[in-house]
């Protein structure tokens, strides 16, 4: 039986990159399997790798600002944090993006970076599952933790940079994990792609992976 359900969307997400020590390998991964992902960029290594930039849009992926450097607020301050926000937006949107979502460092960000990003036209997106690719698992272990629970509107942290904190040095294992979720969602009738295409309904299931307020 056809249920709402099985007709979601799973959204698979990548951040802190274009990076050339994950980027080229989910790249790779993601036109193997034939899917279109979000990427959350961090401006600052746009600028520093426009190649790998124009490689993930000319894919058809979807691209969304993560941050022009990746600082914490906690740090920074709102008014910082803000400006930071909105330099990284403008330098994606002069490199040809165009940026409709945004995703926080480590998904917090005060009230005033919420009402700014919102004033220029940009969705909060959070995620709601995290199989903490950054650590070092292999693909096998991440499957297992989070396949019990995959379903439809589910928005799936990854990462295509290595960032700070990261223990691992590419993202071979985050790539693997792409097939892999790739045979799962087709197994149970699902389709993956970027956050955008997932239908309303299916969000509706999985409110969790939208960031309604501040952190
Ligand atoms: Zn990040």
């Amino acid at each position: 039986m056809v249920t709402d359900r099985s007709r979601g969307c799973i959204a698979l997400t990548f951040d802190d990159g274009p990076d050339p020590a994950g980027t080229p390998a989910v790249l790779d991964a993601l036109r193997a399997a034939g899917v279109r992902a979000t990427f959350f960029v961090i401006a600052d290594r746009a600028q520093r790798h426009p190649q790998l930039a124009r490689a993930l849009a000319d894919a058809g992926h979807e691209a969304g600002l993560h941050c022009y450097h990746h600082i914490d607020h906690r740090r920074v301050g709102a008014t910082r944090f803000v400006e930071d926000l909105l330099a990284g937006l403008h330098v994606l949107r002069s490199l040809g993006f165009a940026v409709r979502r945004w995703r926080p460092p480590w998904g917090r960000a005060p009230a005033e970076a919420f009402t700014a990003a919102r004033r220029h036209g940009l969705r909060p997106t959070g995620w709601s599952l995290d199989p903490q690719d950054w650590a070092g698992s292999s693909a096998g272990d991440m499957a297992g933790r989070i396949g019990g629970s995959l379903g439809a509107g589910d928005v799936v942290l990854l990462h295509d940079g290595v960032g700070p904190g990261a223990r691992r040095d590419s993202a071979a294992e985050t790539a693997a994990l792409i097939p892999a979720l790739a045979t799962l969602a087709k197994a149970r009738g699902w389709r993956l792609g970027p956050v955008s295409d997932r239908s309303e309904h299916a969000a509706m299931l999985r409110r969790r992976s939208e960031v309604t307020s501040p952190a």
